[in-house]
């Protein structure tokens, strides 16, 4: 989270009006003949007065509300007004819809690929691709879903295992907690076949018939269904779930693969983000888990791949890469009529009626086109605009919280990403703004290098190469930080204009509170001194 010091400019708004009630005195005699209105003869009772009867009191609201104007607390102005939302929870990220407009294709290539599980077979391995905010996980579970649901209806056994490998990035994480799940699921179907199991003996003991009551069963005789029993117990016993850590790997492999086998279905393995998980910890899982199929004996495992990241198979093994993209399926950028539609949806049910103007919902769409078509970015567009407007007590959501709300979002990611930076980034960062600040123009490398110098100095960093700087300047142009342009100088070779693209101030502030740079007290002098030389 940035820090809530910056990119919260409405901060004061809430306690806009907190301020009259310390300048109204209370309620007395000034106010008395408003209290009394109609028939005129309380005209010299005071407001506190137990003469008025309770109804003329409720009916004369204005003075109900000065007489608390006295005692109202923090929250009491926000809570005044309408309330914009009707519910709020339908814009955040955490909310799955049940209707994905625009996804339809790729909704149904999944259930395509998907319905063989429904049939007992093992479905081929699917590789979802598209950039963030494409719907790839919303999509994905709402097929999970669907076909969780299918599968009980045609009690075909079908089961449906998402991770989040942003989350649970190591091969040890992922498989433990594959294993703790099917341990779990284990545990309850043992449990839901005990119940019938012992159902079954009560009716058989009871019977004067015992074999004819186990004929259509796999029982040939009450002491098999009896040994039956006795072994569920003994698994329901034995199944012991992984640790967080502190077991060998191959330790947690062999459970994860027991539990999964222990009996037949189909398992489909969601692995979102899955280009995380490869970055942080290599392809092993997948290797592993891509292998299962020809040692499993009850179960199949079919695995469905989530990534961000187009270009992430390049860093597979090739077994792994062409066992995982069987199938592969894009998720392509939304464009702003798309976008259009899936705001419109959402804010049905997020607004109350007739509270957003009629750009609102284009203009969402056309910032969020732009940023790669991200709807995600659209939907945090709208939800924050909606509590821009709420702050600002309107009845209705404008055009100029939109504006407010994308100036809101991108301060908030700059910040995040320069919060983030390593520390000799934001030495060269802060190099620059130094240089701004101090009216330079055309800032070249050469400059930004010797303030980098001299910071380094001041706080005892290890001072890189101008060669290295350049390349973390390059670094800083790719996240949007700075724009640099290679500028030729004639005979005397090339060098980079550098600018800062983002707030001063807000960046400045955000550099200092990291508690290394923060160490610069003063940097003011040996900048100037670097100017006077
Ligand atoms: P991804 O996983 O591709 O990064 P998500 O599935 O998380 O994207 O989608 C981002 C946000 O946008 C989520 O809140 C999701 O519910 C919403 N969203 C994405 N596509 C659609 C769509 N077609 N219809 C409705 N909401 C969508
Ligand atoms: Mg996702």
């Amino acid at each position: 989270m940035p820090p809530q010091s910056i990119g919260s400019p409405d901060e004061t708004k809430g306690s806009k009006n907190s301020g009259q009630s310390g300048a109204n005195s209370p309620p007395t005699s000034d106010t008395s003949d408003r209290v009394s209105d109609p028939g005129g003869d309380m005209s010299d009772v005071d407001g506190f007065s137990g003469d008025i009867e309770l109804d003329d009191l409720d009916l004369d609201a204005e003075t109900d509300d000065e007489a608390d104007e006295a005692s109202r607390g923090l929250f009491d102005d926000l809570l005044e007004g309408e309330p914009i939302f009707e519910n709020k929870e339908v814009l955040r990220p955490s909310y799955t819809p049940h209707k994905l407009p625009h996804r339809e294709e790729q909704i149904n290539n999944m259930a395509t690929i998907l319905v063989t599980a429904l049939r007992g077979d093992t479905p081929s391995n699917i590789l979802i691709y598209g950039k963030t905010g494409t719907g790839k996980t919303a999509s994905a579970k709402f097929v999970s879903e669907e076909l969780e649901t299918t599968s009980q209806k045609y009690e075909v056994p079908c089961e449906v295992q998402y991770i989040n490998c942003e989350v649970t990035d190591t091969q040890y994480r992922v498989l433990a907690q594959l294993a703790n799940k099917f341990i779990e699921k284990n545990e309850t179907y043992i449990e839901n076949r005990l119940e019938e199991l012992e159902a079954l003996r009560e009716r058989v003991s009871d019977s004067g018939d015992p074999d004819a009551l186990l004929e259509d069963t796999e029982f040939d005789s009450p002491g098999a269904l009896e040994d039956h029993i006795a072994t569920l117990e003994d698994d329901l016993e034995e199944f012991d779930p992984v640790p967080m850590t502190g077991w060998p790997t191959d330790r947690v492999y062999s459970t994860f693969f027991d539990a999964v086998d222990y009996h037949e279905r189909v398992v489909v393995i969601m692995l979102d983000e899955i280009d995380k998980l490869v970055e942080k910890s290599g392809d092993d899982t997948l290797y592993n888990l891509s292998r299962m199929n020809s040692e499993l004996e009850n179960s199949r495992v079919s695995i469905m791949g989530i990534s961000n990241d187009l270009k992430f198979t390049d860093f597979l093994d090739p077994r792994v890469k062409s066992s995982l993209g069987e199938e592969e399926i894009v998720f392509p950028p939304y464009d702003a009529t798309q976008l259009r539609d899936i705001l419109q949806h959402r804010a049905e049910t997020a607004f109350k009626p007739e509270i957003l103007t009629e750009d609102v919902i284009p203009l969402c769409a056309a910032f969020a086109a732009q940023e790669h078509g991200d709807a995600r970015r659209a939907l945090d567009l709208l939800r924050t605009a909606g509590e821009l407007a709420e702050r600002d007590r309107t009845e209705t959501v404008e055009e100029k919280h939109v504006r407010k709300a994308q100036q809101k979002i991108e301060l908030d990611r700059v910040v995040e990403v320069v919060r983030t930076l390593p520390t000799q980034s934001k030495l060269v960062l802060y190099a620059t703004i130094l240089l701004e600040k101090n009216g330079v123009h055309n800032i070249n490398t050469g400059e930004v290098f010797n303030i980098y110098k001299r910071l380094c100095q001041e706080i005892d960093v290890d001072v890189l190469t101008q060669r290295r700087v350049t390349d973390l300047i390059s670094e800083l142009d790719m996240l949007g930080i700075v724009n640099a342009i290679v500028v030729s100088k004639g005979r005397y070779g090339r060098t980079k204009e550098i600018k800062l693209s983002v707030p001063l101030d807000e960046t400045e502030a955000v550099l200092l509170s990291d508690s290394r740079v923060g160490e610069v007290e003063d940097a003011q002098p040996f900048v100037q001194a670097r100017f006077d030389n």
